[in-house]
């Protein structure tokens, strides 16, 4: 009966499309040997979860992962596992609140008080002032399970997919953890920053009024995952020190199709399709990869041309799933670089954090004797510099199209803030040097950055 209220719920929504059959498989007993045999190219679990002595066996030439932004790393193993515990038992006095069950005895006064101030902050998720890192505090550094699972409850999806709660905490809570938390920039707390602002975007009249449940589901879990065990370097990095990965993945979104296979694993490790037909979920796997792999910034140039092509023509019809799932493409990219549209106070933090990730990466670069990579090195760059390179050449012309295709309150309040933001790392570079960047420099550096793809890099 389980299934006739399924399909009920699916006929009554956009769904139908989506999910043709009339029957839903459950769990069959060779799921493990398929998921060894389809995931060969993504690491396997044991039974126990998260292992973090598997990253030692990356086959770097010389650099071990582990060490490379280890002075941040806060967290050992037995404090991983109690974090774990602890975000657990949070999630069930949470979750009696969310559904307002009368309490009882707090289980301690601090968790209540900072429970309640989160509870909150997720009322007001879609201001794009949303204060992310305030946010990550409350939830003792749960902003990302938190958020992820406020908003698939916010918009029906647990109830419409019939999604396991308990399938779904476990996905959650190792998304979550497979994010390094050591780095400064690729971090859990920015892919929950990138799933605050998709579900911004989704809210948008153009979005909001022609995306499907399926559409929504998948932009939230793209954006959850987008960043999935990124390990602090670029793909030029990773092809220049043989790493695995770039070999596997033929120097071509490296990143990008890792991340996408590490969702993929953790999708088919919980089960938390494992309800719908093989062939459905299937497709939910693939559909998440296209998403993922749209925000390869290598890849920026493509996906623009095709966008300005779209508006010059004022052919998207959002009635056609392959052009929602394109818009669902472009906003996920923006969600993505987003951070010089937030507002100066918040902005500001991602721009120190992820230029200290490039600087880094150059630190490394510098002390293995390769060469550093363009905006790596912290001698010769500056956050301002960076930031206003980054502005003028990628995010302007990405939120410039943003803002043709929808033209809302929210587009102005973004490339305000973009203007903003830009004027004081301007000022302040004009305060801390009286020579200020020469923009044909700047020109070069972000063309080195967005156009000299690895092939060319490790050919010359
Ligand atoms: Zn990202």
């Amino acid at each position: 009966c389980g299934a006739r209220n399924f399909w009920c719920m699916l006929k009554q929504n956009k769904l139908s499309t989506y999910l043709k059959r009339g029957a839903i498989s459950y769990d069959s007993s060779d799921q493990t040997a398929l998921y060894i045999r389809m995931l060969g190219d993504v690491r396997v679990r044991s039974q126990v979860g998260f292992e973090p002595e598997r990253r030692s066996s990356h086959p770097y030439l010389f650099i071990d992962f582990r060490t490379l932004h280890s002075k941040y790393e806060s967290h050992s193993v037995p404090e991983r596992r109690l974090h774990r515990l602890l975000s657990c038992q949070r999630y069930l006095h949470s979750s009696r609140l969310l559904r307002g069950v009368p309490q009882q005895i707090p289980l301690h006064i601090l968790d209540e008080d900072y429970t309640g101030q989160a509870r909150c902050m997720l009322e007001k998720v879609g201001n794009w002032n949303f204060d992310i890192f305030l946010f990550d505090r409350l939830t003792n550094g749960n902003s990302l399970i938190t958020l992820t699972f406020h908003l698939l409850n916010h918009y029906g999806l647990v109830e419409l997919f019939q999604l396991d709660l308990v399938k779904l905490w476990r996905f959650l809570v190792m998304v979550q953890e497979d994010y390094h938390s050591g780095n400064p920039y690729h971090n859990a707390v920015h892919a929950a920053d990138v799933t605050q602002a998709m579900h911004c975007y989704l809210q948008e009249p153009m979005l909001a009024k022609s995306l499907t449940s399926y559409d929504i589901l998948l932009g939230l879990l793209a954006a959850a995952t987008h960043d999935l065990d990124h390990p602090g370097v670029n793909q030029p990095f990773l092809i220049k020190t043989d790493h695995y990965l770039a070999t596997l993945y033929r120097n071509t979104s490296v990143l990008e199709n890792h991340h996408w296979k590490s969702a993929v694993g953790l999708l088919r490790e919980t089960g938390l399709f494992s309800h719908l037909p093989p062939e459905d979920s299937l497709n939910v796997e693939r559909d998440l990869g296209s998403l993922i792999l749209a925000t390869d910034i290598s890849r920026q140039n493509e996906y623009l041309t095709r966008f300005r092509t779209h508006l010059d023509q004022n052919n998207l019809c959002l009635i056609n799933a392959s052009h929602r799932h394109f818009i669902l493409q472009m906003a996920l990219k923006c969600a993505d670089i987003c951070n010089p549209c937030r507002p100066w106070e918040l902005s500001k933090q991602w721009s120190e954090k992820v230029t200290e990730e490039f600087f880094q990466q150059g630190d490394i670069e510098k002390k293995h004797k390769l060469e550093v990579s363009p905006l790596c090195d912290r001698e010769t760059n500056t956050v301002g510099d960076i930031q206003i390179g980054f502005m003028a050449y990628v995010a302007e012309p990405l939120f410039a199209e943003w803002t043709r295709f929808s033209d809302t309150r929210l587009s102005q309040t973004m490339l305000g803030h973009m203007g903003l933001n830009k004027a004081s790392w301007s000022s302040l570079q004009q305060e801390q040097t009286s020579i200020p960047a020469a923009p044909s420099h700047l020109m070069i550096t972000f063309c080195l950055f967005l156009l000299l793809l690895p092939p060319l890099l490790i050919n010359h």
